[in-house]
Parts: C-alpha cells; sequence; structure tokens
C-alpha cells in the first residue's frame, strides 16, 4: 500500500475524529471575533504535508513557535528528492534550470519572499531571512541567491539525475501542459510525459500554543516553464497569506489562476468577514471557475485555510486535492478536499 492510501485509509477510518469535525465544519461564524485557540496544529497541502507535519510538530509540541516550525517543515519536502515539485529534485524550467519559490508569514504581516532563486536548497530559510534581515519582501533570481551566498548558503547543483531524465524526456515534445491529477504523482516514475504530474507545492499553517499563526509554501513552480517564470507561491496574498486577527491561507495549482485572483488574500478576507475556512475557500475556487468556465476544467487549483480559531478547511477545481492536519491528537491524518469536478478530466 503507497503511503498515500495508507494516510488516506487513516483518515477515513478516523471518520469520527475531530479532525474530520473541524475539515466538515460550515459554521458562519465571525472569525475576526473568534477567540484563538491555545491548542497547537499545523495544516499542510498534499500527501507530502504528512511528514512535513511531523517536522513542524516536534517544534509546536514542545511549545515552540509557529514560524520556526513552519520552516522546519517546508524543509522537509525541499529536501526530498523524489518530491519533484519543491525544492532539490524539482523538475527544471524547459531550458533545464532549476529555479526555486518561496515565501513566509507572521501573523504580524511580516513576510519575506524568493522566486526563480536557483542552487540553494532550502529557499523558505533565504525567505526568513528576507523577512528578518532586510528592509524588502521579496528578493529574485540572481539577486536573491547572492543574498543567501552572503548568508552563509551553499551553492549546489538541484538538477537531479532524476530530474534531468524527466527533462530530456519531456523535451521528446516539448508541450507544455500542468498535469490536473494529484492521484497519477509519479514518484518513483519520472519522465512519464503528460500523465505524470508536473506541479504542487507545500503550502503549511501552523498556530502555536500560544496561539501564533504563520504561514510557509515552496515548491519548484510548474515544470519545463519558461525561463523567469514565476507562480503564486512567492507572492504574498496569492500563495500565502496569514493575519493574526483572522487566520491564514495557502494554495497549490496553476499560480497563474491563483495570482489572478489575489487567491490567499481572498480567502482571509472572506474569513475576516464570517465565512468558515472551508466556504471561504469555495469561495476563492469558484472565482476562479466561474471567470474561466472552459479553461479551468483542465487545470487544478487548491486552498487549504485555518482560521485563528483552529478551523480547518479547504476546497480545489478538481478532485485529487489533499491536505494534513496534526495535532496533539492525530499526528499523520490526510485529508481529501471537496472539489468543483468529483473526477479528474486527465
Ligand atoms: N502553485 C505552483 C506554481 O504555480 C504550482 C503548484 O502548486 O502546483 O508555481
Amino acid at each position: 500500500m503507497t503511503d498515500r492510501r495508507r494516510f488516506l485509509k487513516a483518515s477515513v477510518l478516523g471518520m469520527s475524529s475531530p479532525i474530520l469535525a473541524w475539515a466538515g465544519k460550515l459554521t458562519a461564524t465571525t472569525s475576526a471575533r473568534m477567540p484563538a485557540t491555545s491548542t497547537a496544529r499545523v495544516v499542510s497541502t498534499w500527501d507530502f504535508g504528512v511528514a512535513a507535519n511531523q517536522a513542524a510538530w516536534a517544534i509546536l509540541g514542545k511549545g515552540g513557535h509557529a514560524l520556526d516550525a513552519v520552516e522546519a517543515g517546508a524543509r522537509v519536502p525541499e529536501s526530498d528528492l523524489k518530491n519533484h515539485s519543491v525544492g532539490k529534485g524539482g523538475y527544471p524550467d524547459r531550458d533545464g534550470h532549476v529555479t526555486l519559490d518561496a515565501s513566509i508569514m507572521d501573523a504580524d504581516g511580516s513576510c519575506g519572499a524568493v522566486a526563480a532563486i536557483e542552487h540553494i536548497e532550502h529557499p523558505i530559510s533565504v525567505a526568513r531571512l528576507v523577512m528578518e534581515r532586510t528592509p524588502h519582501v521579496l528578493l529574485v533570481g540572481e539577486g536573491a541567491l547572492q543574498f543567501a551566498l552572503e548568508q552563509g548558503f551553499k551553492q549546489q547543483n538541484l538538477l537531479t539525475p532524476d530530474a534531468e531524465k524527466a527533462w530530456h524526456e519531456w523535451q521528446k515534445t516539448a508541450h507544455y501542459q500542468p498535469s490536473i491529477n494529484s492521484e497519477v504523482r509519479d514518484y518513483g516514475n519520472p519522465g512519464r510525459p503528460g500523465g505524470a504530474n508536473n506541479h504542487d507545492t507545500i503550502g503549511m499553517l501552523a498556530i502555536d500554543a500560544h496561539g501564533r499563526m504563520s504561514g510557509a509554501c515552496t515548491t519548484s513552480g510548474m515544470a519545463w516553464k519558461m525561463r523567469g517564470r514565476v507562480g503564486d507561491s512567492p507572492i504574498i496574498g496569492a500563495g500565502l497569506y496569514v493575519d493574526g486577527e483572522v487566520g491564514g491561507a495557502t494554495s497549490t495549482g496553476v499560480g497563474e489562476e491563483v495570482i489572478r485572483n489575489a487567491g490567499s488574500f481572498l480567502v482571509v478576507e472572506l474569513m475576516r468577514q464570517g465565512r468558515s475556512p472551508h466556504e471561504a475557500c469555495k469561495e476563492a475556487v469558484m472565482r476562479i471557475v466561474n471567470k474561466r468556465r472552459e479553461a479551468s476544467k483542465t487545470i487544478q487549483v487548491g486552498f487549504l485555510a485555518m482560521n485563528r480559531a483552529g478551523e480547518v478547511g479547504a476546497y480545489a477545481i478538481q478532485h485529487g486535492f489533499s491536505y494534513a492536519v496534526c495535532d496533539a491528537k492525530k499526528q499523520d491524518a490526510l485529508i481529501p478536499s471537496q472539489s468543483v469536478y468529483t473526477t479528474s478530466y486527465s
């Protein structure tokens, strides 16, 4: 049984667990007036969020800061060479360059990001230093690399043999087509053009035992993208947004659609107006779908949100999006998101 199936099974078996109760919660309360929870919790996009959550929990479970937790969690898929959509081992752009995007945000609006950075395994940690040690929010390309090197990060080759092989395979058709079905994630099967999953992001949101919320988001973006393309993940308000008074949101999927709709900011503002995390994510997805009904049938976008009370919700365009939840009661829950379309088109 694959890890993914095992986690899905675990989450289905836990149907009566509080985790699914939050996931299904549709109460329309005014999130901004909700008291902050003192129960630590971390949520992440996709099946690889399970391992990321565990690294975050090692900090949260000891009373650590949410910001440290999301950074530690995001570093896990960044180092996973089997993960071809985040960090080292990520699929390159159409010219063979692995370029990474990442952002991090704290409850008080502090934030930092890097876009199209090359040769650095942990862009999330560089993003954190942009936030903490520069007067800026976003550094890109060469400048981001220069900053990382100045801060002591090691320059390395991020293009693994597997990813290079997949790139050469893709070059046979050189057809740019973001995949839409995570069921065919190509762990162990790189280079399957067309059917293989060729993008996905880890977006994480954590609340610590003191009620502080932080978020992180990191990705290698869309495989075979144009050189210089930047997605939603490093754009504050698109791929990630956190407001300590309300909650946070993060996204995965075709970043262009998320940027067009200021997706994560929209989800947080909808929660501020009283929507539950689930309702807010659904409305943000429907904005995308309603503006581009035909195009939306062949793309994936998913949002994940948590309000300051610790309620969690998600919604996606396509079937197949999942999110991982971890707290003191459950460490490895993987929950399938609801979606607009129940069967994938791929
Ligand atoms: N949102 C990412 C990007 O557009 C990719 C993904 O999450 O699927 O770069």
